[in-house]
């Protein structure tokens, strides 16, 4: 072996042996340089913030039901100082603290801005026996179909979603359920009759 193998070896020997005794080291330095410490941690954060960002982004795509969880856990168990900050920021921040809050009105009031839990989403697929609410097919990857499209105004809420499968979820694209006329062939498939019904006419 090459001598600075053998080296990292030797450490990596003596890191696994003494974990506590390094962790306390290390615990000990920071407590001796915090205003170092923080600085530099303050300095890597702002030299990698797009990274960080995208990560996060990233991180929040992939486990949605985690984030979610994270989130409110962080929120009730900071309650009283995120509420005491957000008003003191509103106080002195008046006109954007007005803005803020008229956009955050229009947006529940034109959309519906209520998250939908991993939580909320088994249970509309309970409900729905796991299966698409248009086809009655199951064993099949089932999509959040909102009934009345967000295109059309319609909420993204647990009352205007159902799970349907891919090819019913296409189709029905942000047609209303009374534009989208649609055959169910008894035996789980269906047919979009939309279509041929405008080349009938
Ligand atoms: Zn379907």
């Amino acid at each position: 072996m090459m001598d600075r193998e053998l080296e990292r070896a030797y450490q990596a020997t003596y890191r696994a042996n003494n974990q506590a005794a390094i962790a306390s080291q290390r615990a000990a330095y920071r407590e001796a340089n915090r205003d170092k410490v923080s600085g530099q941690n303050a300095a890597f954060r702002s030299a990698h913030r797009e990274e960080r960002a995208a990560a996060s982004r990233a991180y929040a795509l992939a486990h949605p039901g985690a984030v979610q969880a994270y989130q409110r856990r962080y929120y009730l168990s900071h309650r009283a100082d995120l509420i005491a900050a957000a008003s003191e920021w509103a106080r002195t921040h008046r006109p954007e603290a007005n803005a803020a809050s008229n956009r955050r009105r229009a947006r529940v009031r034109d959309n519906g801005v209520f998250a939908i839990t991993a939580r909320d989403w088994r249970r509309i697929l309970q409900r729905h026996r796991q299966a698409c609410a248009y086809c009655g097919r199951s064993g099949v990857p089932l999509q959040q179909e909102h009934v009345i499209p967000i295109a059309r105004g319609g909420r993204h809420s647990v009352g205007n979603l159902v799970p349907a499968c891919q090819p019913c979820n296409g189709s029905k694209g942000s047609k209303l359920l009374v534009e989208w006329r649609y055959l169910v062939i008894p035996g789980g498939s269906f047919m979009d009759i939309h279509g041929r019904d405008e080349e009938l006419r």
